[in-house]
């Protein structure tokens, strides 16, 4: 579905990207998991075009995005920050896409309605962002991104805000939620936890560089490098 070819992104003299090729099937659940500094966010924000890449290709369900702006792009993304606009109600949060492509209301109510009950915000649609705790305005950021019907559902360190309890509950939902709508999502983190429990593959990345890419098993049993091995094996 996604195909990464000798991706390479420098800042300066920094090279944060260095030769990444990834292929990634439809329906994946994809992490990108590495320690701070190793190019992850870079590699998601090159993906979905608000970083340019200075060379490679990125083929995105057969079609070459690697030079499309973001907005042509075929994705919804969700930010550690949440990003909600504090002057709009959950609901319009929720709806602004929508409503920026002037879809008929009744779809707009419909949909909304629909993503409000898959993550059981019912009950907050009139409410604004800052009347909400960290985890509720993740989901609406969730939300906000499901609305547009990507393919892709981008995640960048979605669950680091958050207190531990909610971020193992929110956990479990985001999963819960990718096996509903079997929709390809990559998340980027920092927390090996994370990335075992809730990946598919996991890609470890070190200074721009993929290091392994398996399953969770995979990368646990047999580690590609003593790298692998040692960051896997430290806990947060
Ligand atoms: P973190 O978990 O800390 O966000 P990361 O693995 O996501 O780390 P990136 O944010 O992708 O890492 O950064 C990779 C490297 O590129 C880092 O050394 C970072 O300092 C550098 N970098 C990222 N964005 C920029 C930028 N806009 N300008 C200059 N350097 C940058």
């Amino acid at each position: 579905y996604l195909s990464i070819s000798h991706l390479q992104k420098s800042f300066n003299d920094l090279l944060a990207l260095n030769d990444i090729s990834l292929e990634i099937e439809k329906g994946e659940f994809i992490c990108f998991l590495g320690p701070s500094g190793c190019g992850k966010t870079t590699l998601l924000r090159t993906i979905c075009g608000l970083e340019s890449q200075d060379s490679g290709s990125i083929i995105q369900d057969s079609v070459d995005i690697s030079r499309l702006s973001a907005e042509k792009r075929d994705f919804g993304i969700v930010f550690q920050s949440y990003a909600l606009f504090p002057n709009l109600s959950v609901f319009d949060n929720i709806a602004f896409g929508l409503v920026n492509q002037r879809r008929p209301k009744q779809e707009i109510t419909d949909k909304v309605n629909e993503l409000l009950s898959l993550t059981g915000l019912q009950e907050h649609a009139q409410k604004y962002p800052s009347q909400l705790s960290g985890g509720q305005q993740q989901r609406v950021a969730l939300c906000r991104a499901l609305a547009m019907e990507p393919g892709l559902l981008l995640l960048d360190e979605p669950l680091s805000a958050l207190d531990a309890k909610i971020r193992e509950h929110l956990r479990r939902e985001i999963c819960r939620i990718h096996r509903k709508l079997g929709l390809t999502t990559i998340m980027v983190t920092h927390d090996q936890t994370e990335a075992m429990t809730m990946a598919d593959r996991i890609v470890v990345m070190n200074a721009g560089r993929i290091e392994h890419v398996g399953t969770p098993e995979e990368i646990y049993l047999q580690p590609a490098s003593a790298f692998v091995a040692d960051f896997i094996g430290t806990s947060n």
